[in-house]
């Protein structure tokens, strides 16, 4: 069994649809993942925030230009009058649905139930479309066995009994269709994954049905060595180690979320991220081995703010560090770096939700500095056996830029180093320029 999924841009048209339906005809005993039509979670998250602030008539009109939208892909996805007619009303179930929150009121539980419309949409037309052009098919209902538990963490036991039950009721298929990104919370209510979730949802799939490969199908032919939507001449990576993997999705290689190579890592199931718009081309694959010496790739993830505490008490004072642990953790917050020195810690934060109430704890510690707009920019690869200077060539790339922190040594494939993010750019070109 293969795990396949598809992201936006490859189901982002009639004539993307297709080209996918290419790619599967040939393949057995596969599921394949599919994400929403590129642009459409935007638009319901666009339509969502219109229903909070009660602009009902601009709400109508998204929807409307919505359903137009989706109304043309099927004009041009199916040539059968039957199978346009069975599109339509499938359509129009899924829109008169959301139509009626333009009218009601609103709350955060339906905010959910909205977002999970875009992967219920792609998936229906993609299996009717698979129908009309005969191949055998069947939808695998995700909010059926999709689930997260309190910790909002999936439920991989629940997942692999329930996917099992639903598998086993459809005996002589082949190929399942499923909904990325979409799920059940611990209430049974449907919830999702985070944005970009999809490649999150093909990983916990690939574990639960023993996959041997979960392939992540995008628009660029792998994980480049650099963000290719901010540094000119990226190339991919033939073979990374799940750690590095890991490490770029979670500091901002948007081709990964940021979770998803956990699950395969931990099964030990190989991840391939290939490109619907160049099948042809090698791709990426993600296994244990790890491969090739030194630096392999950079990452950059904006948005972090660093939390200085500045202690006179921290001097020789064992426990200091697990108070300020404490606290981050009491509030649910993840550190992302650390650095410490004799008389102060600072640390990163991607999640500020709580950042008020663990600053006024903080500072019953010592003083407390909070700078926001920073960024993580993140080197990657095998420092093992490290050839000196690895650390070097680094500095001496990021010599026109300010450092606010380094992280160095916490594992054997990572440096990571906090700037303002305003030089994010420069950053991430300077180190390209110098690296590769
Ligand atoms: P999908 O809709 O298929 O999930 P995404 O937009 O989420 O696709 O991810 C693919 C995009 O990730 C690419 O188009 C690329 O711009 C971006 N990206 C960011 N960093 C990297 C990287 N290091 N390697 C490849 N792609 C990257
Ligand atoms: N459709 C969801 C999103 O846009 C999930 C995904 O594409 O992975 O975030
Ligand atoms: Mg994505």
């Amino acid at each position: 069994m293969k795990v396949l999924k598809f992201g936006g841009t490859s189901v982002g048209s009639a004539e993307r649809m297709k080209k996918v339906a290419e790619l599967i005809v040939a393949k057995k005993n596969i599921i394949v993942v599919l994400s929403a039509m590129s642009g459409t979670t935007n638009s319901l998250v666009e339509f969502a925030n219109c229903l909070h602030q009660k602009k009902s008539d601009v709400a109508t009109d998204l929807l409307l230009g919505l359903h137009e939208k989706y109304k043309q892909t099927v004009e041009e996805l199916f040539s059968k009058d039957a199978f346009k007619q069975t599109a339509d009303e499938m359509l129009s179930s899924h829109f008169n649905y959301l139509k009626q929150y333009t009218l009601d009121s609103f709350t955060l539980f339906e905010e959910k139930a909205v977002l999970a419309q875009g992967e219920l949409l792609s998936t229906a037309l993609f299996q009717l479309y698979l129908e009309e052009i005969g191949h055998t098919s069947a939808l695998l209902p995700a909010l059926n066995f999709m689930r997260i538990d309190k910790e909002e963490e999936p439920d991989h036991f629940y997942i692999k009994e329930n996917l099992k039950r639903e598998l086993d009721r459809q005996p002589g298929i082949n190929c399942f269709i499923t909904q990325g990104f979409i799920c059940r919370n611990v209430y049974g209510e449907i919830d999702n994954l985070k944005r970009g979730g999809s490649d999150y949802t093909a990983s916990i799939i690939g574990v639960a049905a023993q996959a041997d490969e979960v392939q992540i199908w995008t628009d660029i032919d792998g994980m480049h060595n650099n963000d290719p939507r901010i540094v000119d001449k990226t190339s991919p990576i033939e073979h990374l180690s799940f750690d590095e993997a890991a490490e770029l999705a979670y500091f901002g290689a948007k081709i990964l979320h940021p979770s998803s190579i956990r699950p395969a890592k931990e099964a030990n199931i190989p991840v391939r991220l290939k490109s619907t718009l160049q099948p042809e081309a090698e791709g990426t694959l993600i296994t244990a081995d790890l491969s090739g010496e030194g630096i392999k790739a950079i990452a950059a993830k904006s948005g972090i703010t660093a939390v200085k505490i500045k202690s006179g008490r921290m001097l020789l004072a064992y426990g200091f560090l697990r108070k300020v642990f404490e606290i981050f953790e009491s509030y649910k917050t993840p550190i992302d770096m650390i650095t410490t020195s004799e008389v102060a810690v600072s640390v990163t934060i991607d999640d500020t939700t709580h950042l008020e109430k663990i600053v006024a704890e903080l500072n019953e510690y010592g003083n407390v500095e909070v700078d926001h707009d920073q960024s993580i920019v993140c080197i990657v690869g095998d420092f093992t056996s490290p050839k000196t200077g690895i650390a070097n060539q680094v500095f001496e790339a990021l010599t026109e830029t300010p450092i606010r922190m380094i992280s160095y040594g916490g594992s054997n494939h990572n440096i990571s180093i906090l700037i303002n993010s305003k030089d994010t750019k420069s950053a991430l070109q300077a180190l390209h320029n110098y690296l590769f």
